[in-house]
């Protein structure tokens, strides 16, 4: 269990059972679809809801460094921490932080708050990624942001620069060609009815 940040908790906040690719025996869905137990006020089994989802929490549930006001829903940036990526051996933090933009992702990007948090963790050498996620059952394209020109834009200090860095990074993510997620648990969610 995951030691969680005390005074955050998930609200109205629904997220995480929409955005991500769920593929466990008990919950299948693709990603970008809402899941078949969500209803108006939430989940439907939350009692009895399965492993995959009790275990679960975004970056902002756990991370300190995040500010208070990234609440996914409500800021538009979806925190997901991986810790199994194969991240290069200069990195001496282990878990990435992928920033999944689920709202407006250009208007996210221009925005200060978000060109500051990326100066800082890039310049504190955390493993950071940018992504948008897919709404069709395709896999999450995502691009690393600790490139030396983000670095320099990151030490100026100056945010046009981290604005104009984190545009190109975008039009990078957006380049990925498609590529579908192939289930390793099949069924009737997979195929997008939720
Ligand atoms: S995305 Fe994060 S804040 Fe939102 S419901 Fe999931 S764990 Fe809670
Ligand atoms: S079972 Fe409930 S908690 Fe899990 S993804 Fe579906 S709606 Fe969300």
């Amino acid at each position: 269990m995951e030691t969680l940040v005390a005074g955050r908790a998930c609200g109205e906040c629904q997220v995480c059972c929409i955005t991500p690719q769920i593929d466990t025996p008990d919950i299948r869905k693709t990603s970008g679809v809402a899941c078949r137990n969500l209803t108006g006020t939430g989940c439907a089994i939350h009692t009895t809801r399965p492993a995959v989802c009790r275990g679960f929490y975004c970056g902002w549930r756990i991370l300190e460094s995040l500010p208070d006001d990234w609440r996914p829903d409500r800021c538009g940036v979806f925190v997901l921490l991986d810790q199994t990526m194969d991240l290069p051996v200069q990195f001496r933090l282990r878990t990435a932080v992928i920033l999944a933009l689920v709202g407006n992702p250009l208007k996210t990007v221009r925005q200060r708050w978000f060109q500051d948090y990326v100066g800082r963790s890039v310049l504190a050498g955390v493993p950071l990624f940018l992504s948008v996620p897919p709404r069709n059952g395709n896999q999450m394209a995502r691009v690393m942001l600790n490139t030396s020109t983000m670095r320099d834009a990151a030490a100026s200090r100056m945010a046009a620069r981290i604005k104009d860095e984190l545009e190109k990074a975008l039009k990078a993510v957006a380049l990925y060609p498609p590529m579908k997620y192939v289930p390793v648990h099949g069924g009737p969610d997979m195929d997008g009815a939720g």
